[in-house]
């Protein structure tokens, strides 16, 4: 291999950890692959190979299963109250705050979201999640049941952790998706073993660093870096996982599904979407437009609750394309790293080939190209802000997810809600979406319609640790975050006392 590629403005705490030997965590020791092997992973804003990786594959998640299995029967985490465990997650968001400008670089550098992003966003974000659910640890709490069996008893609930859990994360926000699955897992007492997505393993590594600084007893989190077909797979499958957290397409999904079939282990999935975008007449241009630019272009369009089909009503819909295209026109576009982008690339030439695939499918399928479609500069992976319109519902631009920044614009010409929600529910997925109006009634009439996890009025995303995500349909099982994210890692006993 060629030495790594260092971007001249990563700093020199960045450059010192990109240096290291990037290994797996597993048992409390930071150990190479069993294999010995390696594999590059690459900044998506030159394409260049920024560091080595160890490669981890199924022997190694044995060794990982191994180790969480012991820290969860023996180690101390199963016998230190709930409020030390609550106070280690809570250090470990004061950590991730004080390292944040380092994580923040290495989080662009290695998925190419711009630096404002991963600094002022992501980072926060997942201190405020850890935190959020730190203080859940004293609060796990069942119920008392009054029964009718004859005789006298006293009966109960707990929830228990459900013990070892394996969790496979994407690459699209890659620290806040460990996040989302490590901050529920250790505040019910379970332990992990985590795979990274393989195109993003550095700030999951980094952040092993600080859960190890945060006195987080050793086996408690183990991280396994490699590839999904290897090491995810054996994940997925291991007997003594009791249960799988997966975040990413719903292809996968359902192999998963299948591989947890071998030990029936528990399953929760966030998967793909394909969230409708819902203007009336008498939205808030000035609202509306802004928040339908964001809710596709944020994050390149890499975001499973990305705002990918427009549907606007006939009297607003020019308005709102050109109000729309105007404003991607305006994203200024570059490495995550420069001091102007607002928009960075797409992860890999494998997602933009992908990206531009649909492009072209949906060109010849009749689709009008309204703002974007090419891709721009020749080095990284970046691809215009691009509106597709004369689009309709039988184009695979439509039905699948593509999972970049390209919005498929539809009008309706009606004002029967039913007819709406049908027109925006017609998907396989059922992730999120948004209604934009002032007729406060309307608002809550169409969120009642809409098949999904996740529902604005007058906005399209929030992501606050409080608010569970999820999908119906096939996005997923399960819900992350919140109250209801604590309970994937849960399972309930009922204990009854005779009298
Ligand atoms: P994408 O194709 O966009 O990368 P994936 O759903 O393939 O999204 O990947 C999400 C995560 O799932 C990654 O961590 C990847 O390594 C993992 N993965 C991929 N294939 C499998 C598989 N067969 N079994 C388990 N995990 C997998
Ligand atoms: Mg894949």
């Amino acid at each position: 291999m060629n030495k790594p590629y260092i971007h001249p403005k990563i700093g020199p705490r960045a450059a010192a950890f990109l240096a290291k030997e990037h290994k797996l965590l597993i048992g409390g020791k930071w150990v190479p692959a069993r294999s010995g092997k390696t594999f590059e992973t690459f900044d998506p804003g030159t394409g260049r190979v920024i560091a080595k990786i160890a490669e981890g594959d199924a022997a190694d998640v044995d060794l990982a299963v191994a180790a969480a299995r012991r820290a969860f029967e023996s180690g101390p985490w199963r016998t230190i109250t709930p409020s030390e465990r609550g106070k280690m997650i809570w250090r470990l968001a004061d950590l991730l705050e004080q390292n944040a400008e380092e994580i923040a670089v290495l989080e662009t550098l290695n998925n190419g979201k711009p630096l404002a992003t991963s600094r002022d966003r992501d980072v926060p974000g997942c201190a405020d999640l850890f935190r959020y659910m730190a203080g859940w640890a004293t609060k796990i709490t069942g119920e008392t049941i009054s029964i009718s069996t004859p005789g006298q008893f006293h009966a109960f609930t707990v929830r228990e952790p459900v013990g070892v859990v394996g969790q496979i994360i994407p690459w699209n926000g890659p620290l806040a998706m460990a996040t989302w699955k490590l901050a529920p897992a250790l505040a019910t007492g379970c332990t992990v073993v985590l795979k990274p997505a393989e195109q993003t393993p550095l700030t999951a590594l980094r952040l092993g660093e600080l859960i190890q600084e945060a006195g987080i007893p050793d086996g408690v989190v183990n991280i396994v870096t490699g590839f999904g077909a290897t090491a995810g797979a054996a994940i997925a499958a291991h007997p003594d996982i009791d249960k799988v957290g997966f975040t990413g397409s719903s292809e996968v999904g359902r192999i998963i599904v299948h591989a947890a079939a071998g030990n029936l282990k528990k399953v929760s999935l966030e998967l793909g979407g394909k969230s409708p975008v819902i203007v009336f007449p008498d939205a808030d241009m000035s609202v509306a437009v802004p928040g339908a630019t964001q809710a596709i272009f944020a994050n390149s369009g890499q975001v499973c609750t990305a705002g990918s089909r427009l549907f606007a009503h006939k009297k607003v819909f020019d308005k709102m394309i050109d109000g729309i295209a105007q404003q991607a026109g305006k994203i200024r576009i570059g490495h995550g790293l420069s001091d102007e982008a607002q928009m960075g690339p797409v992860i890999s030439q494998t997602q933009m080939d992908r990206v531009m695939g649909y492009v072209d499918q949906g060109r010849a399928a009749g689709a009008t190209v309204a703002a974007g479609g090419k891709r721009i500069g020749g080095e990284g992976y970046f691809i215009a802000p691009t509106i597709l319109t004369d689009t309709n519902p039988e184009m695979s631009v439509v039905r699948e997810e593509i999972f970049g920044p390209v919005l498929c614009a539809m009008s309706f010409d009606d004002d029967d809600l039913e007819r709406i929600a049908k027109q925006a529910n017609d998907s396989i997925y059922g992730l999120a979406g948004s209604i934009w109006t002032q007729n406060i009634s309307i608002g809550h009439k169409m969120a009642q319609r809409i098949r999904a996890g996740r529902v604005g009025i007058n906005t399209h995303g929030n992501v606050d640790a409080a608010l569970p995500t999820g999908g119906y349909k096939q996005s997923g099982w399960g819900r992350e975050k919140g109250h209801e994210g604590l309970h994937l890692y849960t399972e309930v006993k009922s204990v009854i006392v005779s009298l």
